[in-house]
């Protein structure tokens, strides 16, 4: 490979062993045991100070896997032999972050975010897929890491070990922190006001993109989706169908005509708007009248006000509906994330950086991404409304494979040594 700096080579091998080993150890949401442990242990043997478990995590955890889902995830972790079972401990339950923190004294406080969840997605088994044919694929079968989040944490890796071997160049304090459960959006809510981040002067995040070009480089970003995930469940009363009909409340009514007003709710809002009823659950047997419905349901928007317009537009109208049909209804909210941009300084700054570095031909100062969402929003809000600046990147990682969230999603595992190098440039500059 061209253009990487040697110092930066020799991680190049090491990375890649942990990439594979978090791809074939996925775990989604809030199960993410193994791979925090095994954060935490490499962190802890390089100097860091660790913060995690209940003690990173000092909100409500939204959209929680049920109680035997952890179990599954936490015995699977527990069987491995290259994990350090005390700190694992610290994980049960799904208290899943890890922060590891280097102190170097006086100086600006940095923190980069990198993102370990895993998606429920059956991983491809053909040959032409690089992991399965490298032997590399899932061995948890159903889930599969299809966004990068694996690459995006052996990376926080690479920088943990390279500034822990470097740390003699570094001026103020650096925070790497590993979240859980970015994708459906609850994990950063979750860690977002502990005291660590009280005070940040520059916070970076980034995700590698299999869309893209290995020679791209994105400094910034604005416009990502601000979005609010929640469950419906709407409440009836079960009932002999032929007996007496009269005597249920069928459930699956009000969800029924939920379902078709917020589709018309749609048309008084800007066509940028999201609003999708992706599943419905609803009914126990053919000859009993409905007495339960569940509906899993999202908002997004380009901004955070016309979101909370769109959310509570629709919870305004789910509970009229509900209550017409003598139906009682719980909506709890599963998921939330801002919008936000990327401070235009800073996004500068890193084009100055990364531009010198000659790594990528391409490299984008601000690019609009206004058609998915990002947790780490909800950190670059924080950062800037307490005076700090912050950056969302992207690095170019096609190889040719499927993209995110397919089965088949794949990246180029040299891009992850280039954004290393960056990121130890971000760190060390003044
Ligand atoms: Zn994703
Ligand atoms: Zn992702």
């Amino acid at each position: 490979m061209s253009g990487i700096p040697n110092n930066f080579k020799d991680l190049q091998e090491e990375m890649i062993q942990w990439r594979r080993l978090f791809h074939k150890h996925p775990e989604p949401a809030w199960c993410e045991f193994g791979t925090a442990t095994f954060v935490a242990q490499s962190l802890k043997k390089w100097g860091f100070t660790i913060y995690m478990g209940q003690d990173l995590i000092c909100d409500k955890r939204m959209n929680l896997p049920t109680q035997a889902t952890l179990d599954k995830f936490y015995a699977q972790a527990l069987e491995r032999h290259d994990l350090n079972k005390e700190l694992l401990e610290q994980t049960k339950g799904g208290y899943t972050a890890v922060a590891g923190v280097l102190d170097n004294g006086e100086g600006p406080v940095k923190v980069f975010r990198v993102d370990m969840d895993a998606l429920a997605i059956n991983e491809s088994q053909d040959n032409e897929h690089l992991p399965f044919k490298k032997k590399f694929a899932s061995a948890h079968d159903g889930f599969m890491h299809a966004c990068g989040h694996d690459a995006h944490t052996a990376i926080g890796l690479g920088l943990a070990k390279y500034l822990s071997q470097h740390k003699g160049s570094l001026q103020g304090k650096i925070i790497i922190l590993f979240q859980p459960a970015e994708e459906g959006l609850g994990g950063m809510a979750a860690v977002v006001k502990h005291p660590i981040f009280e005070k940040v002067d520059e916070a970076y995040g980034f995700h590698v993109w299999a869309n893209k070009e290995p020679n791209e480089f994105i400094c910034g970003t604005h416009g990502q989706l601000a979005s609010k995930k929640f469950d419906v469940e709407i409440k009836g009363k079960a009932s002999h169908a032929a007996l007496a009909p009269e005597k249920g409340i069928n459930a699956m009514l009000p969800a029924a005509e939920i379902i078709l007003s917020l589709e018309k709710l749609k048309a008084d809002f800007p066509s940028h708007i999201r609003l999708n009823i992706g599943q419905m659950q609803a009914g126990t047997a053919r000859n009993i009248i409905c007495p339960d419905a569940l509906l899993k349901i999202e908002t997004r928007a380009g901004d955070t006000i016309t979101r909370d317009k769109l959310f509570n537009a629709s919870i305004q109208l789910i509970e009229e509906i509900t209550k017409k049909h003598a139906c009682s209804c719980n909506i709890n909210l599963v998921g939330e994330a801002e919008s936000a941009s990327s401070s235009n300084d800073l996004a500068k700054s890193i084009q100055g950086l990364v531009t010198d570095t000659g790594l990528f031909t391409r490299c984008t100062e601000r690019e609009l991404h206004n058609t998915y969402s990002e947790d780490f929003c909800t950190l670059m809000n924080h950062v800037q409304n307490s005076g700090g600046k912050a950056a969302f990147m992207g690095i170019g990682a096609s190889n040719k494979s499927g993209t995110h969230h397919q089965t088949d999603f794949d990246i180029d595992e040299e891009v992850m040594v280039k954004m290393v190098s960056i990121l130890a440039g971000l760190s060390m500059s003044k």
